[in-house]
């Protein structure tokens, strides 16, 4: 029987006892609250007979194993949800991979993202146009919101961020 890492969990009673029935015991990974009222309200139908049993008297009952496997499902069953939920979550933020570092949608374009994968004519490579981005780049000069790729093409930004682009892409 592996009794290590148990300790016991002490009540005071206004008399000034102190009540032992209760403990807590972990095993690796298992953590099982023993209290004598319930394993014996559990267990009296089938033969448990002290509803104030000391814990290390109940671990050596087959009562105890019962227990313990009840405590490591828990455990694994809320290990199993954990672990579900962090993978949600890391779906839900990562929906399509990469995100920009600009306005922090995926890079990717598509419904939930304002990029638009393109290229300047003339230029060699990919150009991937993030709104926020060229906002940022050109609102000293003058561009007062973020443009929508169609817009950006008919204004005076296009011929800066083209140069600018070819610059950067060149490097
Ligand atoms: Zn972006």
């Amino acid at each position: 029987m592996e009794l290590f890492g148990l300790w016991p969990a002490k009540v005071t009673f206004p008399g000034g006892w102190i009540q032992y029935s209760f403990f807590f015991y972990q095993s690796g990974d298992v953590k099982y609250f023993y209290c004598s009222t319930k394993v014996y309200q559990t267990y009296a139908a089938e033969g448990l007979a002290n509803p104030r049993m000391p814990f290390a008297d109940f671990a050596c009952t087959p009562f105890f194993r019962r227990e313990l496997e009840a405590a490591k499902q828990r455990s694994t069953a809320s290990k199993q949800v954990r672990k579900e939920q962090e993978t949600r979550q890391a779906k839900e933020e990562h929906p399509t991979g990469r995100l920009c570092r600009f306005c922090h949608r995926p890079v990717k374009q598509g419904p939930n993202s304002p990029h638009i994968h393109t290229a300047f004519p003339g230029v060699a490579g990919k150009y991937n146009y993030c709104p926020a981005k060229v906002f940022s780049l050109y609102q000293a000069e003058g561009m007062t919101r973020e443009m929508t790729w169609a817009e950006f093409c008919q204004s005076s930004f296009y011929e800066a961020e083209k140069r600018r682009w070819a610059v950067e892409n060149g490097k």
